[in-house]
């Protein structure tokens, strides 16, 4: 038999009302197996993500992404300007990464890893329970007069809020200048920081705005990455579903009655509680099947369990499965689909780690000054001048740093007192050079030079300049 469907819950979102306003979800307080388990991921995450800007590798931070200086530490590995087809490459090796897994487990991500769905249900959420009670409270309290305990718990919840907020925009301050810098700011006070402080209390303006109204609106009209769920799933990626085969039988799901044998009267194990719907967080029926809103948090499913558990049918009514799985009774298989992502995922870290090998601390860059040519000097010598940059992408100075002729016989003159410089600690040496070579061994008006590197004794780098000279010699 058809399931009579009602498709009206496409035409909008679950979040708003028909005449076009915020209908404000208050979602029940989960409890159960995947809620624990989430709790403890989010633990983890949570401590990972504020830890992760103070944790040093080598002197490196090991996450930052300081966009205006254009430095990257993807797990304590230092990306400069000059790395960039490497920091592309790493983006585009997650972008696939979760690619594969979103085609495998759906989203996954979002309900499990995702910091917005980490703050908002972990962290937010819980004071919101705590101080305005579980979903027929808040609503209440929602709806009431402003008396005196409304104020009081407003006003409790809007300040740890506050707070919260403000911590976050820190952390994310940290990933975004480097955590030494935060830390000596805070310390100098931040009235000498004013640059500063003014988008600190920008991010926590916007912190506090996502996390105590806008909340699953993100999820569902902000985030690219739920809009590209409609591409990424079929019928055999692993979402959480409702089993609709088993909840709706023959006749369709019915309201629970003692002593009634459902499955004589062809009604399927939805005793239709709506207690999924009442748990869910972005406001959606999972009985409707797969739907942009869905943010794979598992509730529903704990939520059902403990109604299954109540009547003594068996758990799993709502539970991670494909399609096909319930329709066809089809076991997860690697699709061509999966096993294309995983050999481009295979093939892009074997590019990168090949890359990474061959990339050096330290990078030199020697170009001819613009508009000379060269310079005809006595005793026979060819003269041509260069500027030179080095950049230390290591966190340690590089001392008595000096240049020298591969195969040419000649002479690096530096545009400077000394011989040798020092190129700072994860920072760059600028200047300029003269180039001087006997006449008798260039080969031609254009020469092509190795430049050696020299720290010491040790080689750190070499490039390669054309140095002119006149176009005949003898
Ligand atoms: S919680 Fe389970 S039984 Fe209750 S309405 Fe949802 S699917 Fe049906
Ligand atoms: S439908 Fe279930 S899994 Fe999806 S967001 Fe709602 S409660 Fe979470």
């Amino acid at each position: 038999m058809e399931i009579p469907e009602n498709e009206s819950f496409r035409d909008s979102i679950g979040t708003l009302t028909e005449d076009g306003k915020r209908a404000w979800v208050y979602p029940k307080k989960p409890s159960g197996k995947f809620y624990e388990y989430r709790k403890i991921v989010s633990y983890v995450l949570l401590l990972f993500l504020i830890g992760a800007p103070f944790i040093k590798i080598n002197g490196n931070q090991f996450l930052m992404f300081n966009i205006l200086e254009r430095r990257f530490n993807i797990f304590g590995f230092p990306f400069w300007p000059q790395d960039f087809h490497l920091f592309v490459i790493s983006m585009i090796i997650g972008v696939i990464f979760i690619a594969l897994f979103t085609v495998s487990f759906g989203r996954i991500f979002c309900g499990w890893i995702c910091p917005q769905t980490i703050f908002l249900e972990m962290v937010f959420r819980r004071f919101e329970y705590w101080i305005d009670g579980d979903r027929n409270k808040q609503r209440k309290l929602d709806n009431q007069a402003w008396n005196a305990e409304k104020i009081r718990k407003r006003l409790l919840k809007w300040s740890i809020f506050l707070i919260i907020s403000f911590i976050i925009a820190n952390v994310f301050l940290a990933y975004l200048i480097g955590s030494d810098k935060l830390l000596q700011y805070v310390t100098e006070g931040p009235l000498e920081h004013t640059g500063t402080l003014f988008p600190l209390i920008i991010f926590t303006a916007v912190f506090y705005f996502v996390f105590a109204w806008f909340r699953e609106q993100v999820c569902i009209i902000a985030c690219p990455y739920g809009r590209l769920q409609g591409v990424l799933l079929d019928d055999k990626s692993i979402i959480v579903a409702y089993d609709h085969k088993r909840g709706e039988g023959e006749n369709g799901r019915k309201k629970f009655r003692k002593d009634e044998d459902r499955e004589a009267l062809g009604h399927g194990d939805c005793i239709d509680c709506l207690q999924c719907v009442h748990v869910c967080p972005t406001g959606i029926d999972i009985r409707n099947g797969t739907q942009l809103e869905c943010v794979n948090c598992t509730a529903c499913i704990d939520e059902c369990d403990h109604i299954m558990e109540s009547i003594n049918l068996p758990k799993g009514l709502i539970r991670y499965a494909s399609e096909d799985e319930i329709e066809k009774k089809e076991k997860f298989t690697v699709t061509p689909r999966m096993k294309g992502y995983i050999a481009v995922l295979i093939i892009l870290t074997g590019v990168l780690m090949g890359m990474m090998s061959l990339r050096n601390d330290v990078e030199a860059t020697v170009l001819r000054l613009p508009g000379q040519l060269y310079e005809h000097k006595e005793g026979n010598i060819i003269s041509n001048v260069f500027t030179y940059k080095l950049i230390n992408k290591t966190t340690k100075t590089i001392e008595n740093v000096s240049f020298k002729l591969r195969k040419y016989k000649g002479e690096v003159i530096l545009v400077s007192n000394s011989n040798t410089f020092i190129v700072p600690e994860q920072g760059l040496a600028e200047g300029t050079l003269f180039i001087e070579i006997d006449k008798k061994e260039l080969k031609g008006d254009k020469n092509k030079l190795m430049i050696e590197v020299y720290s010491g004794d040790e080689l750190i780098e070499t490039t390669t300049v054309n140095f002119l000279g006149p176009r005949s010699y003898h």
